[in-house]
């Protein structure tokens, strides 16, 4: 297994936004991760790329306990994640924030800058090179929050409703980037609301529903059980009635 999670709890005070949540991901895979709001999926995958510490558990990468190593750990291992709330430097160029993640690997600012422009390539930000962070809209800057992971070569990726916000047509264009990602040979885990993203984009989903998971299996199979569809609709069915 490329990264395994084993029983990941993660506490504020007596609540549990991740409770006993375990997962195996493969070398290769596109997983997807669902649940409603407030579910704890950005949490889980806070305590999984190292940008906050579990309070149990374990999370082994590539055979090497990362539970309680530092971010930079996490990155250098190969471990890179999207933020929800997109984590740019605004004044800087969109260039600029590519090379902050590009550094990781190529210290020296020529390889840094070299690799930040394939990268700009791959993801279509090329022509927006120059232009500061905080012009760009919303398709340019899901975008860029892709880029500047990518930048940093991962084996494996987490994307943090990296597609939210966008429009149909954008929506196809950044499946079209995942898909070349993956054919990269990086191992992804999405968070995705939009069912059918998580359709097109994965072979398995795992169901996320008050810190637990409560069901995994083929997309098409996830989507019937009734768990599921207690989790997504449920809540909202008996408001509605209320
Ligand atoms: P999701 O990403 O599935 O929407 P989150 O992981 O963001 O869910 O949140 C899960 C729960 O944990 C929510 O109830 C949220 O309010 C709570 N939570 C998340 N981060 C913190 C924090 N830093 N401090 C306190 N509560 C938090
Ligand atoms: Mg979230």
């Amino acid at each position: 297994m490329l990264l395994e999670a084993k029983n990941v709890s993660r506490q504020f005070g007596a609540f549990f936004a991740v409770r006993d949540a375990s997962l195996s991901i493969a070398q290769g895979e596109i997983v997807g991760l669902i649940g409603p709001n407030g579910a704890g999926k950005s949490t889980f995958f806070n305590c999984l790329a190292g940008d906050m510490p579990p309070s149990a558990g374990q999370v082994i990468f590539d055979g090497q306990d990362v539970t309680f190593a530092p971010p930079e750990t996490h990155a250098l291992a190969g471990i890179g994640r999207t933020f929800q709330l997109p984590a740019t430097f605004e004044d800087m160029t969109v260039l600029e924030n590519v090379m902050v993640g590009a550094y990781l690997r190529h210290p020296h600012r020529n390889a840094a800058r070299d690799r930040a422009m394939e990268v700009l390539e791959i993801t279509e930000l090329k022509d927006l090179a120059m232009q500061r962070a905080r012009t760009l809209g919303t398709p340019g800057r899901k975008r860029l929050e892709i880029a500047r992971v990518l930048a940093t070569s991962p084996r494996l990726m987490f994307l943090d409703e990296a597609l939210a916000g966008l429009t149909p047509s954008e929506v196809q264009r950044a499946i079209g980037l995942v898909r070349r990602i993956h054919g990269m040979g990086i191992t992804l885990v999405i968070v995705e609301h939009i069912m059918e993203v998580i359709m097109a984009l994965t072979e398995r989903v795992i169901v996320f529903n008050q810190g637990r998971v409560i069901a995994q299996g083929k997309p098409a199979d996830v989507v019937k059980d009734t768990q599921v569809i207690e989790a997504y609709l449920g809540s909202g069915r008996r408001k509605r009635r209320a």
